[in-house]
């Protein structure tokens, strides 16, 4: 007899976190600008049998639209059902081997290592000063796959350019592929799409998640030369981004009125005077290239600082121990000055009364 479920899995857990309704929520790096309003004008133009029939194979539209954004050809996209689906199709395509590891420069995006298991492979985790300080300490050991989130989830940090093509140069031809997760590109450091579309060992995955304010529609795409793209997708499966997510998706790449250009702009002017407003206080916030910031929990136990500051209405995310020296740290999404105000409130209210 089998056992269910597999051996590998049981540990896995179901992703969690707080949910419980808060007047303000910036804990989770969504837009808040609001969606993207190329998309709701698609929503609301649906026709009558908008959705009767399956969708496109491989979402020809999204995936011609991300094409021209990420300035690429067509050949060199896969998309998927939020950029976790990408994610997940290229660990599948990686490994799944028993032995088989992901190898991760942490701290990082809370998914990377869930996805590792969730394939059969385990995650080795690096942290980043050491990866930085030599990347050929993320191959050590023969990694079926090396995830590396630029600008980095929660830390906010772009790994140097030289560093990517030093990795790079190490994997060499017959190495382990790169997965470059580019969630944050749209707020700050150098996109590496066309770079990713003509190198056999670079994948980059991005979201309309962010910057395009559609977390709500579930949309991503990789951009990797065609061999690559070729096996993403076979993991993939059809159908998997539906007919009108794909439409919208697409409306929104365009951005024919610039609202993503607007809206990020004002987003990073904000990011920086938050970034002031947290140094004035002593929190020591991370120099951050996305659209949210890193700093020092107050009493040096985030997740009851965290806890305090949602009782007052705002939630941040606690990340325990992911300081550069070790301390806990809150993360902060930035949003329209007057709600990283409240925050602020929230904040000053609760050290006050410590
Ligand atoms: C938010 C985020 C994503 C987005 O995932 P989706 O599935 O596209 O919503 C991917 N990577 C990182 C690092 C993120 O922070």
């Amino acid at each position: 007899m089998s056992p269910f479920p597999r051996e590998d899995y049981r540990e896995l857990k179901r992703y969690h976190f707080d949910r419980t309704p808060v007047a303000l929520d910036l804990s989770d790096n969504t837009n808040q600008w609001g969606t993207h309003p190329a998309a709701l004008e698609v929503l609301r133009r649906a026709d009558d049998d908008a959705l009767a029939r399956y969708p496109d194979l491989y979402a020809d539209n999204l995936r011609a639209a991300a094409a021209a954004r990420a300035g690429v050809a067509e050949e060199c996209i896969a998309t998927g059902c939020g950029s976790d689906d990408v994610l997940d199709c290229t660990y599948r395509a990686s490994g799944g081997g028993s032995g088989d590891f992901v190898s991760i420069a942490a701290p990082t995006f809370s998914m990377a290592t869930p996805l590792a298991r969730m394939n059969g492979m385990r995650a080795r985790l690096t942290p980043w000063a050491e990866a930085l300080d030599d990347p050929e300490r993320l191959l050590s050991g023969d990694p079926a796959l090396v995830y590396v989130c630029r600008p980095n989830n929660p830390t906010g940090h772009v790994a140097p350019r030289a560093w990517i093509d030093a990795l790079l140069d190490a994997a060499g031809e017959n190495g382990p592929l790169v997965l470059l997760d580019e969630a944050y590109v749209d707020f700050g450091g150098d996109p590496l799409a066309t770079h990713a579309a003509e190198h056999p060992r670079l994948l980059v995955s991005r979201t309309l998640s962010k910057a395009f304010g559609l977390a709500g529609l579930r949309v991503g795409y990789a951009v990797a030369a065609p061999p690559t793209v070729l096996e993403v997708e076979k993991a993939r499966g059809p159908y998997k981004v539906g007919r009108l997510s794909a439409q919208a998706g697409a409306a929104a790449l365009a951005d024919e009125e610039g609202w993503v250009s607007r809206t990020v702009a004002e987003c990073v002017a904000n990011r920086a005077r938050a970034e002031e407003t947290l140094a004035a206080r002593g929190l020591e916030p991370l120099p951050s290239s996305a659209n949210f910031i890193l700093f020092r929990a107050p009493s040096g136990d985030g997740p009851r600082d965290a806890l305090a500051i949602r009782a007052r209405g705002v939630a941040v995310r606690p990340f325990p121990g992911d300081m550069p020296d070790g301390g806990d740290a809150l993360r902060l999404t930035v949003a329209p000055w007057p709600l990283v105000e409240r925050f602020f409130e929230a904040l000053d209210a609760y050290t006050a009364e410590r």
